[in-house]
């Protein structure tokens, strides 16, 4: 199918190679950041003459930004089928700040305890719980996985100490989809809380917070608006309200307050006090937007024919000889399109600049914002890793990575193929004109 491809601007931009010539650009760099759909684009045309500042403007168009603005939490809810009495939506930057605003406020719940996370989380969901709590994390196999058993044992380990298990939904690296059910109701059991990171999941996954009190109830959600179709600038942050309760805000200011005197401060409640100043009401009317879009596809639909892609990048990767796929290659499992990889005997920095200069392929190489992940992946040694910390400079080990989108098309796919084997086939010579171009540079 290629009913998707008009859904997202940008398919047909021309981008110039290195020899001049103009190719139609390929973007497999999904995970990083996704090109807005044309709904989205139009639904900020249409609000642009009624976009005016909230909350604190008596206009009409001020009410109406106000009314887009905060009835726009129930859809985020609804989104993900959460109990709106139970919920609360926060509006942030992105999941990095969504993550580390969880991170101050939970403090003031959770006290000092342990954080179960695992080695294949992405960097925010990692280092914001660094400072503040006693971090373990769960192992990953050969293959990069990690299990549940592996959880089940570290909760027991941990028994009483462990305050919230912090587990991705998927791997920004390798793809797999955690069984984030089974881990909430394993951390349930243990008196613990649960964090999805849901920055690749919800572009690409059905998700639920499911039901209140259940076993499998998430407690908190957090993703990015510019991985699913809408442009950067706007996280969200799912939780219990009652974990906002209390405690002083992180940052302070305009609309955290309900009453301020030179001596005496009186905080709102959340979300109004986790989202100090003006807030950005076009991201989130962009935001709205993408949701719709992905709920008019269907999301169970974008999951299929992105495993479709996936399927069949892999079969005609597996066939290239020294290419090697880290992670499941025979996508057996639950993933979503994503492809970590390398070439044996040249770097990965030269694969993904041939790929953009001479085939108009953009993808992402180097370690993904995942590195223990990455050391874990390339069985690194304990002494490979020492050399890296002494010297920070050094060319570092890394992959290549490709992620598809819904617009994405197997075409697309049979060009990377070619590219791939051009680039097998002529190594050494590859390798000298793009590292003497870089001298050059
Ligand atoms: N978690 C995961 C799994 C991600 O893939 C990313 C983005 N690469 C992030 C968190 C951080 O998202 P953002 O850059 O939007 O803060």
């Amino acid at each position: 199918s290629s009913g998707f491809r008009s859904l997202v601007v940008g398919v047909n931009t021309k981008v110039p190679l290195e020899n001049g010539k103009h190719v139609t650009a390929i973007n497999f760099d999904n995970a990083a950041t996704t090109p807005p759909f044309v709904s989205v684009m139009r639904e900020i045309n249409k609000f642009a003459p009624w976009y005016s500042s909230i909350h604190r403007g008596t206009g009409y168009k001020s009410q109406l930004s106000s009314d887009i603005y905060e009835d726009s939490r129930k859809e985020v809810l609804d989104f993900v089928k959460a109990d709106a009495d139970y919920y609360t939506v926060i509006y942030v930057k992105n999941t990095t700040e969504a993550i580390n605003k969880l991170s101050y406020r939970l403090y003031h719940n959770l006290k000092k305890g342990v954080i179960l996370s695992t080695q294949m989380e992405h960097h925010s969901n990692d280092l914001p719980w660094r400072d503040k709590y006693c971090v373990r994390y769960l192992h990953t196999d050969r293959l990069g996985r990690i299990s549940l058993k592996d959880l089940e044992r570290k909760l027991r380990k941990y028994r009483g100490r462990v305050k919230l298990v912090a587990l991705t939904g998927v791997s920004n690296v390798t793809g797999y989809i955690n069984p984030i059910y089974q881990a909430a109701a394993l951390a349930h059991k243990y008196k613990a809380r649960i964090l999805v990171d849901g920055a690749q999941l919800v572009p690409h996954c059905p998700v639920e917070m499911k039901q209140v009190g259940s076993p499998e109830n998430i407690d908190f959600l957090v993703f990015s608006a510019h991985k699913m179709y809408a442009p950067f600038g706007v996280g969200v942050i799912i939780g219990p309200k009652k974990y906002f309760k209390k405690g002083g805000p992180e940052y302070m200011g305009g609309g955290t307050v309900k009453l301020v005197t030179l001596n005496k401060v009186i905080w709102d409640d959340a979300p109004h006090k986790e989202e100090a100043g003006t807030v950005n009401l076009m991201g989130v009317v962009a935001l709205l937007a993408a949701m719709r879009t992905i709920k008019n596809i269907g999301i169970d639909q974008i999951n299929r024919f992105e495993r479709s892609l996936t399927d069949y990048a892999l079969e005609k990767m597996r066939r290239i000889p020294d290419l090697k796929i880290y992670g499941d290659a025979e996508n057996t499992g639950d993933k979503v399109g994503i492809i970590p990889f390398n070439i044996k005997g040249i770097p990965h920095q030269v694969v993904a600049q041939v790929l953009s200069q001479e085939g108009g392929i953009a993808v992402r190489n180097g370690c993904f914002c995942a590195q223990p992940y990455i050391q874990k992946l390339l069985c690194l040694s304990r002494n490979d890793i020492k050399r890296y910390i002494k010297d920070t400079q050094m060319l570092r080990p890394g992959m290549v990575r490709i992620s598809f989108g819904l617009y994405n098309h197997f075409s697309e796919i049979d060009t990377l193929e070619n590219m791939l084997r051009y680039i097998v086939e002529n190594k050494e010579e590859l390798i000298q004109k793009y590292q003497s171009m870089q001298a050059e540079s």
